[in-house]
């Protein structure tokens, strides 16, 4: 057989996977969206078959065999073209997925469904003790995948790799060291500012549905292909492919929080344009997927930060609120808006947190599950850690598990090295951001005047037609000159935040 003609089968091969994993995605979209509590346990049965049809097809030797004719051939002779970036991604998932036996990896689809109902009524009796033997099962199977994969330092790194090749938990230690000696003295010295935005206005009562209608007409207006997507209301916001042309958004709406439902729905439509600007001619091939979750989460905070937070954007949106809802949002002034929305208060929940204290609560996740992993923290001893790293940290100490370590779902659904990826977003976020100004001019003027079409093109030529040409590293570096660095979202913090609050 020829390179070709095995080329072929490969890509019609994981084109297959690719549409199981979108039944396996329609599954779970339903669970969040949709599905009565009381069809958890056949949830879970679904949910494990899947996985393990998708396992065994993703370690068939076949599979392997056709990498093997095709590693060294003519086909690949250049590292950067679709078919070598393809054979290139799909041997890594091969090799990792090889060395995970099926029985595990259906232990774990099985135990995560049932996990997050139970943290869902642990969260809500805020008790930890409910939770806890289903995240000592969860740490138990991550274990033993770490075992499975292998890995060089410690088992985490062999976790953080699924999420972000190329990232070890050596490397994201460093990061987070450097952005905390930053960030903490930045929160510190805004605390200690004389001005401080007057925040009432953030509470008014904006109508659910009314809301919902405004989300939309943002998505639009940034660029969110209605006839390829579908905004609609769920238990957590998220954004999913279910199909080459179908991107779910879900999203939740607070009677009194307007400009955090329209941050949100920012954050979600950024996912989504990244989704939706992926060239379709590679659906189902790593050419045709993100580069990475850190870079997925890269275009989610780039909308929701760096466009979102700015004054340029609510120069134009605000007007647009005051006018669809004059009752609650009729008076508000530009500025005092700007600044109530850029308020900084070290706080207790994560998807509260302003910009400034955010990634100090990634890090405290990620010390902590780092530990875990490692043996050094016992599940038992986790809501007295986790209350200690946040005294220490950001000076606040949860009153209970609910608002402490209950407050996320991620290690219930088995997302155990995922949370540095929330970091890295923000760090190549403002990276990108820069090097978008640098050649496009002062953007903040387009978002004044309502147009987003240029920075949407322009992520669309660097990052969403890349796929997973480079790793995210690499195309940090190919799209901005330098390799991943936390300066931009430092200067860029300091720059918002110096003169908001005059320091
Ligand atoms: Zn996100």
């Amino acid at each position: 057989m020829g390179a070709e003609q095995a080329y072929e089968e490969l890509i019609r091969r994981v084109r297959e996977e690719a549409t199981l994993a979108s039944i396996e995605a329609l599954l779970e979209w339903d669970e969040e969206t949709q599905m009565p509590a009381g069809a958890v346990e056949g949830r879970s049965e679904q949910l494990a078959l899947v996985a393990g049809l998708l396992h065994e097809r993703g370690t068939d030797p076949r599979l392997g065999e056709l990498l093997g004719e095709l590693e060294g051939s003519a086909l690949l002779a250049d590292p950067d073209s679709p078919a070598a970036v393809n054979v290139r991604e799909l041997r890594r998932d091969y090799d990792r997925y090889v060395r995970l036996p099926r029985k595990l990896v259906q232990d774990l689809a099985r135990i995560t469904a049932v996990a997050q109902r139970a943290w869902s009524a642990a969260r809500n009796a805020s008790d930890f003790s409910r939770f806890r033997p289903y995240l000592e099962r969860i740490v138990e199977l991550k274990r033993a995948e770490a075992a499975c994969v292998g890995y060089e330092r410690e088992p985490y790194d062999a976790l953080i790799e699924d999420y972000e090749p190329g990232i070890t938990s050596a490397i994201m230690g460093r990061l987070f060291d450097a952005l905390r000696r930053e960030l903490v003295p930045l929160a510190a010295r805004i605390a200690g500012a004389g001005s401080r935005p007057a925040v009432g206005m953030l509470r008014r009562a904006v109508p659910l549905e009314g809301q919902r209608r405004f989300g939309e007409r943002v998505a639009g207006a940034v660029g969110f292909n209605f006839r390829r997507g579908r905004l609609d209301l769920g238990v957590h916001p998220c954004c999913t492919s279910l199909g080459p042309a179908d991107c779910r958004i879900g999203l939740r709406f607070d009677l009194r929080d307007f400009a955090g439902g329209v941050l949100t729905v920012l954050h979600e439509v950024g996912h989504g344009l990244y989704e939706q600007g992926l060239d379709p001619q590679f659906y189902g091939t790593p050419m045709g997927e993100a580069a990475s979750v850190g870079m997925d989460e890269s275009q989610a905070r780039l909308w929701e930060n760096r466009v979102g937070r700015s004054r340029g954007f609510w120069q134009h949106f605000l007007p647009r609120a005051s006018e669809r809802f004059p009752e609650a949002l009729g008076d508000l002034d530009l500025d005092e808006f700007y600044f109530a929305v850029n308020r900084v208060s070290p706080s207790l929940i994560r998807v509260h947190a302003d910009e400034v204290t955010y990634n100090v609560h990634v890090m405290i996740r990620f010390e902590l599950e780092r530990a875990l992993m490692s043996g050094d923290l016992a599940a038992a001893d986790l809501p007295d850690a986790w209350s200690e790293a946040y005294q220490r940290y950001l000076g606040v100490t949860p009153a209970n598990d609910a608002e402490g370590c209950l407050q996320d779902g991620h290690w219930a659904e088995g997302l155990i090295g995922y949370f540095p990826t929330y970091t890295l977003g923000d760090v190549f976020a403002a990276q990108l951001f820069v090097q978008a100004r640098r050649e496009l001019g002062n953007l903040e003027e387009s978002f004044a005047r309502g147009e987003f079409r240029e920075l949407v093109r322009w992520l669309e030529e660097r990052i969403y037609r890349q796929g997973s040409r480079y790793p995210s590293a690499r195309l940090i570096e190919v799209v901005t000159g330098g390799p991943p660095n936390h300066r931009p979202l430092v200067e860029a913090l300091r720059e918002r935040y110096g003169t908001l609050y005059d320091l």
